[in-house]
């Protein structure tokens, strides 16, 4: 296998990693298999709306400081749009543009009622105290409350947000609409109308997926060895769960660098370290990874990218060694590096499928809190399993069908979902 790198000139670099280009270069892709209607196609490429919010909270210091927020919606008609709101200082709007868009085929992979719908402010909640988050939170709920509510749009959490964040927004809405509305929100806490079963949704779901790929590669999970970047949400309960199911799970990350056990990790006592030491380094038995990519590149068969965007690119797409990889995080893998892993047959199954699993869950809380009837953790979890092994082989049989890899097969199964909308709604004017 080549080591040299094939790092592409600035300019191209710095559209690979614009993650609205990478959208939209999968859309284009998919857009074409499908021969989409030139009209259907300009509709289907821009955000239905777009909001920039100012928020002006008094710090604790008493002085005033002016943040900024976005909600982007995407893509309303097949329901309210879904979709998270994360707060970074490196937030910017084409960024919320694209996971807008993403959640809008995201929702149609898995055929749940709704559109695609992102949001973000722009700050550092490392520099901000609980008080000064809870107000940035209040007066961003304020300013884009006109467009918020559970039949238009569903906030859920994202990076840095958390069901704290969704308590906050669920009583700002619900002060200014008179009336307790905790359908507004999905992440929320148990006691005030969340899901059993949320919080592993998305881990859980990646786990199922592993298990239909696997078996379309034809291996067993005692006999696959696994990387997961990440012990996040997704990362950590997810390696957790694969745990479970038998497979070996060699190496594990987080922001400051990578374990790895060639014999396999055990997840639970990893996890238990990162619970008291905040960081995965010192784990007792295992070998220590710079955080500079070197844990992509490690011998395994399945390879969980579940941390941020932008990982698996055209610098190392070359010398990734799994069989199959499966997204955990939202845009792992930009579109240039894709094209280069189906050329070298290594199996992708993409983000809007293979985390599903918190969207799906978060369909299910809305559900339960209009029914207000609570489901069992147990139903909660056997109707997720319905849900992502339907929808792993529905894309599988449009990837066959149309003979392209998964990540187009996604795509196109979701913007086929979209458009058959706009047959059959119409345009209304
Ligand atoms: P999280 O904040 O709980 O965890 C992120 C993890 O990634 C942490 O362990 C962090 O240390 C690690 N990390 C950060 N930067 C890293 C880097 N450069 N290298 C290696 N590790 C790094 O976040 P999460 O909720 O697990 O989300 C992870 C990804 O999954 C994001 O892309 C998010 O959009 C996506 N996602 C999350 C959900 C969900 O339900 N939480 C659903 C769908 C998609």
């Amino acid at each position: 296998m080549s080591q040299v790198s094939s790092a592409p000139p600035i300019q191209a670099a710095a559209d690979e990693f614009n993650p609205f280009l990478s959208m939209a270069r999968g859309f284009d892709t998919a857009a074409d298999h499908l021969g989409l209607d030139e009209g259907v196609r300009q509709v289907l490429r821009m955000p239905d709306r777009e909001l920039t919010v100012a928020i002006p909270i008094v710090m604790d210091d008493g002085k005033m400081r002016v943040f900024t927020g976005y909600r982007v919606q995407h893509n309303f008609s097949r329901g309210p749009c879904k979709g998270g709101i994360r707060y970074a200082p490196d937030v910017n709007l084409d960024e919320v543009r694209a996971l807008a868009a993403w959640m809008t085929w995201k929702c149609a992979v898995v055929d749940i009622p709704f559109g695609g719908g992102k949001g973000g402010v722009i700050c550092d909640p490392r520099q901000l105290s609980q008080g000064e988050l809870e107000r940035i939170t209040r007066r961003y709920t304020a300013g884009i409350m006109d467009i918020l509510g559970p039949d238009r749009d569903v906030p859920a959490p994202d990076v840095n947000t958390n069901e704290q964040t969704m308590a906050w927004i669920m009583d700002t809405y619900s002060m200014h609409v008179r009336r307790t509305t905790t359908a507004v929100v999905t992440g929320k806490p148990l006691a005030i109308g969340g899901s059993r079963g949320r919080t592993e949704a998305t881990g859980r779901g990646v786990m199922l997926i592993c298990r239909e790929a696997l078996k379309k590669i034809g291996l067993r999970p005692e006999a696959a060895r696994v990387v997961v970047q990440g012990s996040g949400n997704v990362g950590g309960i997810g390696a957790m769960l694969l745990h479970r199911e038998g497979y070996k799970i060699v190496s594990m990350s987080d922001q400051y660098g990578a374990i790895h056990a060639e014999k396999g990790l055990d997840v639970p006592a990893v996890l238990a370290h990162l619970k008291k030491n905040k960081r995965l380094d010192g784990f007792p038995g295992a070998r220590e990874l710079a955080n500079d990519g070197e844990q992509l590149e490690l011998d395994c068969d399945v390879l969980v990218p579940a941390a941020v965007e932008n990982q698996i690119t055209t610098r190392n797409a070359d010398r990734i060694k799994a069989k199959l990889i499966v997204e955990g995080a939202n845009g792992p893998t930009t579109f240039a590096a894709s094209e280069i892993l189906d050329k070298r047959g290594v199996v992708v199954v993409p983000d809007i499928l293979a985390n599903a699993g918190g969207v799906t869950v978060s369909y299910f809380e809305w559900v339960q809190d209009r029914m207000g009837y609570f489901w069992t953790e147990e139903r909660v979890n056997s109707s997720l399993e319905h849900i992502m092994v339907k929808a792993f082989h529905d894309v599988d049989e449009v990837a066959r069908r149309y003979e392209v890899s998964m990540r187009i097969a996604a795509y196109i199964l979701a913007i086929d979902r979209v458009a058959a909308v706009y047959r059959m709604r119409g345009i209304f004017a």
